[in-house]
């Protein structure tokens, strides 16, 4: 039996060595391992590959949430509305700005906040909005945009997920990149994400100058000019070199790469259809599966059984923010019942871009199996 890991960055290093190691040498080098000329071109090359006029790279996804909320102006005294159903950086994020979460529950079929919920979360507070493109999904932005401008609220996105994801106004519109869809975004750079560094990165995007500027200085001890210092609470999160060296090999393949695991995904759906629930795609969206996560009321035993046959899969996420003990006090248990009964359901099978059809059909012959059985 030959296992399928859900996940195979070591084929991705070995497909790209010779490039890597160049790199990587390069910068060792260079005698410069922090900022310097590799992270300025990887900013402009992100720049340009999402469409965004100010990339501002930082050490990781968390810390591009949390100082774009900085940035945006939102601290102590705001609320700021996000989902439950998420890695819990998001939620971190808020904290760290000094800002309170609140949160709203998901639509149980795209597993995104749901904007109708929006209405009844919103307070006097309230200053910002954080929707999770959750898988690679863009959320529903036209609904949220138009809620944030009703309500005269910011909309910081997180675009973890999302590298290269489009929201299309009109179906199958080429439409417009994730993190240009809001004030600014966080986007992740950890290894597993569809776009992934040998170590922690991470990068906000924005088309204000203002808060790009505000970013750059949180990041940078509040300072342009070494030993100047000209905001308080400044911070340090910064790119270095070999990361971005390393970025800079692999973004020219993440259109390729994508479109890959959206072929990938289609094999899935074929395969799976009237075993599990396969993935919504919805029509605004160009999904580029950072997960596929289907659901099952069969889940653990499903998970339990591939494990077992060599097949590897993941919970994304087991718990939602407000079960987690952490976090009790944001929300009391049995409020956010999609958040919670999604957290019960879904499950990721293997998906990266170095999977071959044939291991597709080995991973939807063994979900056939244990539902035949
Ligand atoms: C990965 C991730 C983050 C955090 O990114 P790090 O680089 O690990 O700090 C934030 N939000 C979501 C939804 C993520 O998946």
């Amino acid at each position: 039996m030959l296992m399928i890991p859900i996940i195979d960055l070591q084929r991705e290093y070995q497909t790209l060595k010779t490039q890597i190691d160049a790199a990587v040498g390069r910068v060792l080098a260079s005698g410069s391992y922090i900022g310097g000329p590799e992270v300025s071109a990887l900013e402009a090359e992100l720049s340009s590959y999402l469409s965004s006029p100010y990339v501002i790279t930082v050490a990781s996804g968390t810390d591009a949430l949390f100082i774009a909320l900085r940035a945006m102006g939102v601290g102590p005294g705001d609320e700021v509305i996000t989902t439950p159903f998420t890695f819990i950086a998001t939620v971190e994020a808020i904290q760290h700005a000094g800002a309170k979460p609140v949160l709203v529950d998901i639509d149980p079929q795209t597993f995104n906040l749901e904007p109708a919920h929006l209405e009844s979360a919103l307070s006097e507070r309230t200053r910002a909005i954080l929707p999770v493109h959750l898988y690679g999904q863009p959320a529903p932005m036209r609904e949220i945009r138009a809620f944030a401008q009703q309500h005269r609220l910011l909309i910081l996105e997180d675009a973890a997920q999302a590298i290269g994801a489009r929201y299309c106004a009109v179906d199958r519109e080429p439409g417009r990149m994730a993190g240009n869809l809001g004030d600014a975004a966080g986007f992740s750079l950890y290894p597993t994400k569809n776009l992934g560094a040998y170590g922690d990165a991470g990068f906000i995007t924005t088309s204000s100058p203002q808060i790009a500027e505000e970013a750059r200085l949180i990041a940078a001890h509040g300072s342009k000019m070494r030993y100047h210092h000209i905001r308080p609470a400044g911070y340090t999160s910064r790119l270095d070199a070999l990361q971005a060296a390393i970025l800079r090999v692999k973004l020219p393949y993440l259109e390729s790469w994508n479109t890959r695991r959206r072929h990938i995904a289609r094999l899935y759906d074929e395969g799976l259809k009237n075993l599990v629930e396969t993935p919504y795609q919805a029509p605004y969206s160009y999904h580029i599966y950072h997960q596929y996560t289907v659901r099952t009321p069969e889940r653990d035993r499903l998970l339990a059984f591939l494990k077992e046959n060599g097949v590897g899969s993941s919970v994304h996420y087991p718990l939602p923010a407000h079960l987690q003990p952490a976090y009790r006090d944001l929300a009391p248990q049995g409020s956010l019942p999609e958040s919670e009964k999604a957290a019960q359901e879904v499950l990721s099978l293997p998906m990266h871009p170095f999977l071959e059809d044939a291991q597709v059909e080995q991973v939807i012959e063994t979900v056939r199996r244990f539902f035949a059985a």
